[in-house]
Order: C-alpha cells, then structure tokens, then sequence
C-alpha cells in the first residue's frame, strides 16, 4: 500500500492546494494532509480551524484524511509509515525552495521520497498569502477557494455578505 503525507500550513486551503490533494490521492492508495500546528509565520486562522476548513475541503475524497503536525514533517511520515511527502510547485521560488527542504528531508530520511506537483495553470499565481490580502480588500476569491472558506474569510474580516462577489482587487 503506497502512502504519502502533504504538508502545508493551509492558512486557510485554496483550490491549489485542492488541486494538487486531488491528484495526489489519484497517485497513493492513502493521502495524509498534515496542517503544520506552529510554522513560523504570521496566521489567520487557528489550527482547529485550519484543519477543519481543510476537512470540509476533503470530504468528498475518501482515500484522503487530515492530520496534525509539529516538528520534522519526515518524523510525522515515520510514524504514519508514509513513503512520500507531496509538495505543490509554482514559480521559480518555490522550486529553490523546496529543493532546499527536499535535500534536508532527504537527508533526514532517505527512505521518505519528496513528490513534487505542479500546479494547474489556474492557480499558478494562487497563495494563501495573496488570497487573504485580496479578501480583506473585498476581491473576487469565488473561484479560487471553495464556498466554505469564502465564508470562513469573510467572517474573519468582518465583511459584508456581498462583500467578496463584488468586482474588486488590490
Ligand atoms: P507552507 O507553509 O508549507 O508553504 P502552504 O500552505 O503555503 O504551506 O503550501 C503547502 C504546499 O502547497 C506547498 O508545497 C506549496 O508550494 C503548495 N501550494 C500552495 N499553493 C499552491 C498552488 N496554487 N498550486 C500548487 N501548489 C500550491
């Protein structure tokens, strides 16, 4: 049985983080999405409600469930007995980056393989980060996360019912 975790912060999940979950899941009889409890960056959303958003995201996909961790994500494959780490690539950025982090796993774990997807050309430009600048501004997020994280931002920002249809940007 082929097992791999897919790691992230998911502060709050987007449809890019759902497109690479999906086609992970496609690729691993079982996909682990672990919510990181503690990355160093500023958050929005708590874990509890990070995990949850991501739950609801993952319902409708039953070789996927989600999970919690801290510390090395390679010991939270250990002990899951995952053979991959998954990780979506975007732009340049983001491959120096998690070459970095694939070559430290690596040699932290060289029995865990790092998997990396590249996004869908929809969500190439997708961040969470830009995603609540944008939702705090009013913008158009519709397309880019799903119903219930659309609501989930707009409570976080206090923002009006139409607040996020409206045409809108940065
Ligand atoms: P982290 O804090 O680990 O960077 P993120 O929640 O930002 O967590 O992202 C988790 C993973 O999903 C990372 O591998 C990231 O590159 C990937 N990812 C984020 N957004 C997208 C996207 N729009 N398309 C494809 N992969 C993405």
């Amino acid at each position: 049985m082929t097992k791999a975790v897919y790691p992230g912060s998911f502060d709050p999940v987007t449809n890019g983080h759902l497109d690479i979950a999906v086609r992970a899941a496609s690729l691993f009889d079982e996909l682990i999405i672990a919510v990181y409890d503690t990355p160093p960056k500023k958050l929005l959303f708590t874990t509890e409600e990070r995990v949850a958003l991501m739950k609801q995201a993952v319902s409708h996909l039953p070789n996927v469930r989600v999970g919690l961790f801290n510390g090395l994500i390679v010991e939270f494959a250990h002990k899951e007995k995952a053979h991959a780490i998954v990780r979506g690539l975007r732009m340049s950025s983001d491959f120096e980056h998690e070459f970095e982090m694939a070559l430290m796993n690596k040699n932290l774990a060289p029995d865990v393989e790092v998997v990396c997807l590249m996004t869908a050309q929809d969500y190439q430009f997708l961040s969470s980060s830009l995603l609540k600048e944008v939702a705090q501004l009013g913008g158009v997020i519709n397309n880019l996360v799903p119903k219930h994280v659309v609501t989930a931002l707009k409570k976080k920002y206090s923002l009006p019912e139409e607040s996020v249809s409206r045409k809108g940007g940065i």
